[in-house]
């Protein structure tokens, strides 16, 4: 059981256990095809150590700079049963969020944006580490979104942006280390 150390206080968004594991609950957000489950299969299978929590909830353990992070992540944006409080209570639960698009699919680029306003509403006086990933980079032929718009895009919401391959594997465990370093970040200088 987890001794009070739950974060009590809601802004203190990274929750440690008893055993001083640290556990990272990050959300996948994004229009539908862009390659979020396909990413989440990815991560749940990178390591034996993986265990599923529910159908679109995994848990893994990464060693990240010499430190251990256990990420719960949480792929539960589109719900089969299209209730829209899901996807409310999805932008309230992340310490941290990936926005994934597609980049041979502008719209939901576009739609990468839309999601990164409402967020930021949804989270007002928070400073949320959030990836922009541009997933299907190997797909060149069909690129419709440059890196440099994705980049651009990134500078202006203020977040990191990755391009990512789930199906050729290309930075994917980049990625998952990167969003456990924006957590530390912020946790880090909020400490000083
Ligand atoms: P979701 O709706 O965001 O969960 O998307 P899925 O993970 O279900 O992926 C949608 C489709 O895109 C599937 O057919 C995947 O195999 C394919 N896909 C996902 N990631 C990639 C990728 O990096 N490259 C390519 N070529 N296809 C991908
Ligand atoms: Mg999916």
């Amino acid at each position: 059981y987890y001794r009070g150390s739950w974060s009590s206080d809601s802004s203190d968004s990274v929750i440690s256990s008893e055993s001083g594991k640290t556990y990272y609950r990050v959300v996948m957000i994004g229009e539908h095809g862009v390659g979020k489950s396909t990413l989440a299969n990815i991560f749940a299978g990178l390591n034996t150590d993986c265990d599923v929590l529910g159908e679109d909830t995994y848990e893994r353990t990464l060693m990240v700079d010499g430190e251990n992070a256990t990420i719960i992540l949480i792929d539960m944006w589109e719900n089969k049963s299209g209730d829209d409080w899901i996807q409310d209570h999805c932008m309230q639960i992340g310490d941290a969020y990936l926005i994934v698009y597609s980049i041979t699919d502008r719209a939901s680029f576009e739609k990468a944006s839309e999601l990164r306003i409402q967020l930021r509403r949804a989270r007002q006086t928070e400073d949320i580490p959030i990836i922009l990933v541009g997933n299907k980079s190997d797909l060149v032929r069909c690129r419709e979104v440059s890196v440099a718009e994705g980049r651009a895009c990134a500078v202006v919401f203020d977040c990191k942006l990755i391009e990512t391959s789930a199906a050729v594997q290309h930075n994917v465990k980049e990625l998952f280390e990167g969003i456990v370093r924006q957590v530390r970040l912020r946790r880090d200088s909020k400490e000083k």
